[in-house]
């Protein structure tokens, strides 16, 4: 027996908000929806820049999951494509939402991590050439790091860290 829900059930993937083709995703693929699964999300959603698991984790606020569940969520993720990874020149992980956005690639200042989306992405070309020899799923990842924001004094990143010093 095929249950019914609402009409949104009939919407078309380019009309659902972001979570619910998120939602939609996770279970298509098999993946229950938890309240930490469902929270992390929005937390993705919500954040203008890509976020590592442990911001993930501080953003989530206390008591929704602990750090390995969000390790383990971002893989499952990952794998379903709700997100993309990247990485940081250290080789830490960070995550964007990749379902219902636009591929970004990125301009990362070594100094204080700040990443700065190019607006466009310049590989999507060459990503179009893999495909095209019959890989499957081809995904990429593309960061330039720079030695220092363009503006240091004005990044987020180190206006926050100097703030943080001045209040000790
Ligand atoms: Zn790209
Ligand atoms: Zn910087």
């Amino acid at each position: 027996m095929t249950k019914r829900r609402g009409p949104n059930t009939k919407k078309r993937p380019e009309e659902l908000s972001i979570m619910d083709q998120c939602l939609r995703a996770l279970k298509a693929n098999g993946l229950s929806i938890t309240q930490p699964r469902k929270r992390i999300i929005q937390v993705l959603i919500d954040s203008k820049e890509p976020l590592t698991n442990e911001a993930i984790h501080r953003r989530l606020g206390r008591g929704v999951c602990d750090l390995a569940t969000v390790y383990r969520c971002m893989s499952s993720f990952e794998e379903v494509r709700i997100v993309h990874r990247g990485f940081f020149d250290d080789g830490t992980s960070f995550y964007e939402l990749d379902m219902g956005r636009s591929h970004e690639d990125y301009i990362i200042c070594k100094r204080c991590r700040h990443t700065e989306p190019i607006g466009f992405c310049i590989a999507s070309d060459m990503e179009r050439l893999v495909a095209n020899r019959g890989y499957k799923d081809v995904s990429h990842t593309l960061t330039f790091f720079a030695k220092e924001c363009l503006d240091p004094d004005n990044c987020p990143h180190n206006k926050a860290a100097a703030k943080a010093s001045k209040a000790k």
